[in-house]
């Protein structure tokens, strides 16, 4: 068993330190906002609850997933209810579009803007399927630590097969001529921060997750998976710091031996920082302050309140 240190209390940091104190290690969150949740955060004003962050609820089983490997369900935290329609596109102009999230009605949907696209959005649907579960059997949950662990008979031909790394524009392209549904094919993956040229078409697992899957909304406000992730976590024993800023951290020869915060200096084993790869940038680590080699001379873990 090691101590170890996690900073940032969003759903990565939540869901690292719940994991990490299941397997038996002693697991200290720090966060700097007064609670857990991170960019999923919520306000309430005339009696209305507003989500500040993320608001669309897409692929409930990865949510599914973490709460059973911790022996729990989602029901156990919130009610989880299946928006239909799932989602309203704005184009240009005036022009809407209701997305329903019964298939016989998004064909039909379809087949009035564009003739014959209800019969090619089934045949794009069963391809995101293949390539949304080839995802999740064998790439997603892979720590990504070596190419190695990509390399196995099945994903290899799963790859070629579904020529996932064709872009995704051309990919709906190569099913649409509508310039509406291509644009309602093509959002989902605006999700990812790049443009659908830029995007493998392995990301049609997006459109299963949209059409396929459909858009949930967990009752009671996107703020109650926050919750939900922070009770997983204390009951592992997690130990949340919240209203503690990182402002330092130490390390030398590669190893961090010491993170100060604005409450205290601790002296560990391991640090894991609990921000996303896009956050995990120059901007992240200057908020985390000057990264110093100074050497402390232990790894014990050690707390000197300020
Ligand atoms: C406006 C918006 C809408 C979004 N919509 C959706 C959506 O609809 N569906 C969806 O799935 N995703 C959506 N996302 C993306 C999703 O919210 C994020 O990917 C996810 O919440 C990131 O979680 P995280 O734990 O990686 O990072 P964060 O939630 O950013 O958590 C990082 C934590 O680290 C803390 N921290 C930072 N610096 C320090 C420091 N020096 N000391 C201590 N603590 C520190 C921060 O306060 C924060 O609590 C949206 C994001 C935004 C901003």
């Amino acid at each position: 068993m090691s101590t170890l240190s996690i900073l940032g209390g969003g759903i990565a940091g939540l869901t690292a330190a719940s994991s990490l104190a299941k397997a038996g290690h002693q697991v200290d969150l720090i966060d700097n906002n007064v609670r857990v949740g991170g960019r999923i955060s919520s306000f309430s004003k005339n009696g209305f609850l507003f989500d500040k962050g993320p608001s669309w609820y897409w692929m409930p089983d990865v949510f599914e997933r973490f709460f059973n490997e911790f022996g729990r369900t989602q029901s156990d935290f919130y009610d989880l209810k299946q928006l239909d329609p799932g989602f309203k596109i704005f184009y240009e102009g005036d022009n809407t579009l209701m997305v329903p999230s019964n298939r016989e009605a998004l064909y039909e949907v379809f087949e009035e803007i564009e003739k014959g696209s209800a019969a090619q959005l089934k045949l794009f649907l069963e391809d995101a399927e293949i390539k949304y579960n080839l995802s999740m059997s064998d790439l997603v949950y892979n720590p990504s630590l070596s190419w190695f662990e990509f390399v196995n008979k099945r994903t290899i031909e799963g790859v070629i097969k579904n020529k996932i790394f064709q872009s995704f524009d051309k990919h709906v392209r190569k099913y649409f001529k509508d310039d509406r549904l291509i644009q309602l094919m093509e959002f989902p993956v605006l999700f990812l921060g790049a443009k659908p040229s830029n995007i493998p078409s392995l990301y049609s697992l997006m459109n299963h997750a949209a059409l396929n899957q459909g858009t949930f909304y967990p009752m009671g406000g996107m703020i109650k998976i926050a919750e939900a992730f922070e009770q997983i976590a204390r009951e592992q024993g997690v130990q949340i710091h919240c209203g503690e800023t990182v402002q330092s951290i130490d390390i030398k020869n590669g190893q961090v031996l010491e993170i100060s915060t604005n409450h205290q200096n601790i002296a560990q084993m391991e640090l894991w920082l609990g921000w996303t790869i896009t956050t995990l940038s120059k901007t992240s680590l200057n908020k985390v302050g000057e990264i110093t080699m100074r050497p402390i001379g232990t790894s014990e873990r050690s707390l000197h309140h300020r």
